[in-house]
């Protein structure tokens, strides 16, 4: 598939729900390019498919919810005891509560807006924090974004504001991190049709939409996020970008007007 070599490289994958995640496009590369990987997931509720998903893999499943302290200092305790030391973490993960996307933003609660900070941003630097430790030969760390953290897409709303914090610690992290040779960086995905998705009031419309008005005319494929990823987290093609959000949205987000279909200007 990809002509990359990562045997004796090791990772972690989180937010791995099922074959549609985003999680899942990123590690099927990774695994076929030979890294061996271990995934992380948030509750017993998915532990089956994943086992299911990886069968063909020799990988480590670990549970942990981002949101404890205690979930994320026994993972990365495990990776340490298995791997020794770690080359990348792919963060595919995020939550808001559903009536943020239901709502006008200027009613977000105080409650709302921690949780989908806590989840969406503050648990990258977590991530980060422990990673970084079982990361002596320098790595590379990717997170997943969406252009609704830069410009106004409706009904975002919530989530929209916790991908500005992501994308902003994702700069500050890769300061931070760059002397020791550790790359942070971001992708902003066009529209996918995953679980997390599907929870944004109106997204088959603005799917469509999104398809519609991109340079390409078309929609992404997540494999497409996975190639991308691919790239920015092995050493030989990547090893010279960090702290950057790079775009898999077949142009969407440098577009500066649209035309309707039928109008000429
Ligand atoms: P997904 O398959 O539903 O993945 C989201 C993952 O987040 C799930 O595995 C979910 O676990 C996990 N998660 C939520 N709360 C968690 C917690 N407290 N601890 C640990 N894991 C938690 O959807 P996806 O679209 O692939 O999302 C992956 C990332 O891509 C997200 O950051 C999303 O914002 C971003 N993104 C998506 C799109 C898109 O159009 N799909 C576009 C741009 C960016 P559970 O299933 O157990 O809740």
């Amino acid at each position: 598939m990809y002509n990359i070599d990562l045997s004796g490289k090791t990772g972690l994958v989180m937010g791995v729900a099922n074959a549609r995640s985003l999680a899942w496009a990123i590690a099927q590369p990774l695994a076929l390019s030979g890294a061996r990987l271990a995934y992380s997931y948030q509750g017993e509720r998915i532990l089956p498919g994943l086992q299911e998903l990886t069968a063909g893999q020799d990988a480590t499943l670990i549970e942990c919810d981002v949101t404890k302290d205690d979930d994320l200092d026994a993972l990365f305790a495990t990776l340490a005891e298995d791997y020794g030391k770690i080359d990348f973490v792919v963060h595919a993960l995020a939550f808001a509560p559903r009536v943020t996307f239901e709502r006008p933003f200027i009613e977000v609660s105080r409650e709302d807006w921690r949780t989908a900070m806590d989840v969406s941003a503050y648990s990258l630097v977590a991530v980060s924090q422990r990673a970084a430790g079982i990361m002596p030969d320098g790595g590379s760390i990717l997170t997943l974004s969406y252009l609704a953290g830069e410009r106004v897409v409706p009904n975002y709303n919530m989530m929209g504001v916790a991908k500005a914090a992501l994308e902003a610690s994702v700069r500050y992290l890769a300061y931070n991190l760059g002397p020791s040779g550790i790359r942070v960086n971001a992708l902003s995905a066009g529209p996918v049709r995953t679980v997390a998705a599907r929870s944004i009031s109106g997204f088959g419309d603005m799917f469509t939409e999104a398809g519609r008005s991109s340079m390409m005319k078309r929609n992404i494929e997540a494999s497409e996020v996975g190639g991308m990823a691919l790239a920015l987290l092995c050493e030989q093609l990547g090893s010279g970008v960090t702290g950057a959000t790079l775009y898999v949205d077949a142009g969407f987000h440098s577009i500066g007007m649209f035309v309707p279909d039928g109008y000429e200007l």
